[in-house]
């Protein structure tokens, strides 16, 4: 049976009884429009915890496009609806005045320059609210383990850090990407897509994917070439390509400089941003 909870107050003597029992709690932090790639992070939680709370919350303060905000699809009796057919716990589906009442002290972090590239260069202040929104609700749902996905591989590096620096005590498992068949990652950004738009998307994880092939035989920076001619050729509008250490977010030269190399890209189709990534080298 799934449990809602749309304030703190029950959430709270919700948690405390899992606590006193003893039971483990995973927790998926999340903005709604639930697909498949949610649910692994919620199976996976399930399989570690005896309790996964999913939280549903449209952050406005990581929006730094008010339309992007307005368009953000919000289906919640279907969210519901898909909770419950996977046995999730418990939702948590609060409105804005419960995570931010007035005059709540926000986190102070400075992150490091983390967020200055990539993502954090197209959208200013998003990942302060990000921040803001994660350490908001670690300290509502006070979990065993959090629960992010690979896909926004910038997110997840960011909370790594904020929860090293902070000394937080949770554990953060990193979820790989859940894709559609054709390897487009699922987004709940995806059902805006054009017919067309949805096919000229699809070839960015092709590209991708043959880059994490070439890396086992060719150099970073021919690896490099060949994914951004790949994306000229596929006509796709791309805000960038960024070939990164994986732990610090920093450009790489070559394959020797990191233990961990990703590539992250983020093209426009139908003036929807889509992000992608793939590990080049994993420790
Ligand atoms: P969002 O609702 O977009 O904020 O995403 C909530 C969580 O789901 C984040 O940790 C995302 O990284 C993760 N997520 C979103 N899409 C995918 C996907 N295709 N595969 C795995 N995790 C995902």
């Amino acid at each position: 049976m799934l449990h809602l909870f749309k304030k703190i107050e029950h959430l709270n003597a919700f948690l405390l009884k899992a606590r006193q029992n003893q039971q483990s709690i995973g927790f998926v932090p999340t903005m709604g429009a639930l697909h498949d790639g949610h649910l692994a992070l919620i199976q996976q939680a399930q399989q570690e915890n005896a309790i996964v709370v999913c939280s549903i919350f449209v952050n406005p303060t990581q929006f730094n496009d008010p339309e992007d905000l307005a368009k953000y699809p919000r289906p919640v009796s279907q969210d519901i609806t898909k909770l419950e057919s996977i046995g999730c716990t418990c939702l948590f589906l609060p409105e804005a005045d419960e995570i931010y009442p007035k005059n709540l002290a926000n986190v102070e972090l400075d992150l490091a320059g983390l967020d200055s590239r990539m993502e954090g260069a197209h959208r200013p202040g998003h990942f302060a609210g990000v921040v803001q929104v994660v350490h908001r609700l670690l300290d509502i749902v006070q979990p065993d383990s959090l629960y992010m996905g690979q896909k926004d591989f910038q997110q997840f590096t960011i909370i790594q850090y904020m929860i090293r620096t902070l000394q937080l005590p949770v554990r953060l498992v990193r979820v790989p990407i859940i894709r559609e068949d054709d390897g487009l990652a699922m987004s709940s950004r995806n059902v805006r897509l054009t017919e067309d738009g949805r096919i000229k998307a699809s070839q960015l994880s092709s590209i991708l994917m043959d880059a994490q092939d070439a890396a086992k035989h060719l150099a970073l920076r021919e690896v490099e070439q060949n994914a951004l001619l790949a994306i000229e050729q596929a006509g796709l509008e791309l805000d960038y390509l960024d070939i990164v250490n994986g732990d610090t977010l920093t450009p790489v030269d070559t394959f020797d400089d990191a233990s961990n190399v990703v590539a992250c890209a983020t093209i426009r189709v139908d003036g929807i941003r889509l992000l992608d990534n793939v590990f080049l080298k994993e420790s």
